[in-house]
């Protein structure tokens, strides 16, 4: 018989309790217990690694500092990399650099101009060790369900407590859902109503020794006019290594295995199609890959009485939009603001739970909308050309991250309202140039159907 069924039923009993050790999760876990709050994060994995590496936008940063880990620090010990440009390059080789104006840096907009890419093996080490020592402790286990008062009545459900696989139940005022995309435990268990944008995806990717190693994310797009995008990602990660990895429909990379491709197979092919790529290859030919499969998608209502639903959990962003990380750290603060607000109380105001989910809705449809018709699809990336529509999406993508940081919206309706009116009016105006595209340029559809794997449009 298994040692953990012989244990005798623990319950412990905590001010707050935070699922995963993730990015958001621990961010939210180290914000809480700076407010005092005693902290038990519950993480499934006993064994981290693997992890991909990312590109940051220019919000990131700042709320890395927010949590203690200033950008210089994570420079100074190798924990992440300058960003210093975006360069996008076609199949072509043609390629065009994308950064914000020097400018902005100085009076009267001063404006962080500077951003990073992470090692996030090195982050995650770093955040678990800051968590430590700030006194958060970590249970090894499983959350397998929870005890629910007025389960029924969405204003009013109410978490008494979680219970793990291994018999710990675990009994806490506060409850914070930072269980990433796949399980989006409580997401699932309250049925949320969720927005879904592109089909499922999966990426593929390594970490390889990179000669010709520059401060900058790469993006090399694979896809040709037409057809749903495919692209790579290539991101120094540490001086000397990048993270290189592929993302593309499921679909695509069940028809390459179709033609008796392995993961690795279809993760060096499609990589040295790109000249820029094949060194990295040619050094080291063999390196292990990881895989991924993910779907974007944002749950509405993630804010209850007692609970909050952050990071991946709350709102997956694809991976291009390069918002996963600013939205993690940004859930994890603006959740813990809002317990720290509702501490003696108990329970957090109706009206600061819809602010809260008004806020996290609209970045998140907002960023997957826009990269989705803009990028993915073929309507408007035809028409634009690549170079038009990366141009056409990093302006305002970039501009609204600017926007919401200076604005701190938090728990205020009307900057809330502001910022989400903003994203409110982008949409509909991609929306329009979409729909128009598709109407009077509708080859780009009929095209596709001659390849019904790679071409598929998929419905939004
Ligand atoms: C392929 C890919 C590329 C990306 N690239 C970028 C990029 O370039 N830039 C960027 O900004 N963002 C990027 N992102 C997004 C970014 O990585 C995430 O937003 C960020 O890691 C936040 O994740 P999280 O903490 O919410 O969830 P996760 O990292 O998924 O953490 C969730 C944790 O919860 C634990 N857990 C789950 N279920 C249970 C359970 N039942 N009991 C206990 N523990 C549980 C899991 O083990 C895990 O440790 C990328 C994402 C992907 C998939």
């Amino acid at each position: 018989m298994p040692g953990s069924l012989l244990r005798e039923p623990l319950v412990i009993e905590t001010d707050a309790v935070v699922i995963g050790a993730g990015l958001s999760g621990l961010a939210a876990a180290t914000h809480l217990v700076r407010n005092g709050f005693r902290v038990i994060c519950v993480e499934q994995r006993k064994e981290f690694g693997k992890v991909v590496g990312e590109s940051l936008d220019w919000s990131a940063p700042e709320l890395f500092s927010h949590l203690g880990l200033p950008m210089e620090e994570l420079i100074s010990t190798e924990v992440a990399t300058w960003k210093r440009h975006l360069t996008v390059t076609r199949s072509d080789g043609s390629r065009k650099e994308f950064l914000p104006g020097a400018w902005l840096a100085d009076p009267p907009w001063n404006v962080e101009i500077r951003t990073l890419h992470l090692d996030r093996d090195r982050t995650d080490a770093r955040l678990r060790e800051l968590a430590h020592r700030l006194g958060v402790s970590i249970l090894n286990e499983r959350v397998a369900d929870f005890a629910v008062l007025d389960e029924q009545n969405p204003r009013a459900r109410r978490i008494l407590g979680l219970r793990t696989q291994e018999g710990t139940f675990i009994r806490a005022s506060w409850f914070v859902d930072a269980s990433g995309s796949d399980a989006s435990l409580l997401g699932k268990r309250f049925g949320l109503k969720s927005f879904e944008y592109g089909p499922r995806k999966v990426a593929i990717w390594s970490h390889l020794p990179t000669q010709e190693w520059v401060e900058g994310t790469n993006l090399h797009m694979v896809s040709s006019p037409g057809v749903y995008m495919e692209w790579i990602w290539e991101i120094p990660i540490r001086p000397g290594v990048s993270s290189i990895g592929y993302v593309a429909p499921g679909s695509s990379v069940k028809a390459q295995r179709a033609m008796g491709l392995g993961t690795q197979d279809i993760f060096v092919r499609q990589c040295r199609s790109f000249p820029r790529l094949q060194k990295a290859f040619d050094q080291d030919p063999m390196q292990e890959v990881a895989t991924a499969s993910f779907l974007c998608r944002t749950y509405e209502g993630v804010c209850g009485t007692n609970w909050v639903i952050i990071g991946e959990a709350a709102s997956q962003s694809d991976p291009i939009t390069g918002n996963g990380v600013t939205a993690a750290l940004r859930h994890a603060e603006e959740a813990i603001a809002l317990i720290r607000h509702y501490r003696h109380r108990g329970t957090i105001s109706f009206a600061a739970r819809a602010i809260y989910n008004l806020r996290v809705k609209a970045v998140g449809l907002y960023f997957n909308s826009l990269i989705e018709k803009l990028f993915y699809q073929p309507v408007l990336r035809d028409r634009l050309g690549l170079f038009g529509t990366a141009r056409v999406y990093t302006v305002p993508a970039w501009l609204t991250n600017l926007f919401y940081t200076r604005i701190r919206p938090s728990r205020s309706l009307l900057r809330t309202l502001i910022i989400c009116s903003l994203m409110a009016a982008v949409r509909v105006m991609t929306w329009g140039e979409y729909h128009i595209g598709a109407f009077f340029f509708g080859m780009s559809a009929s095209r596709q159907q001659a390849n019904p794997v790679e071409g598929q449009i998929y419905a939004m």
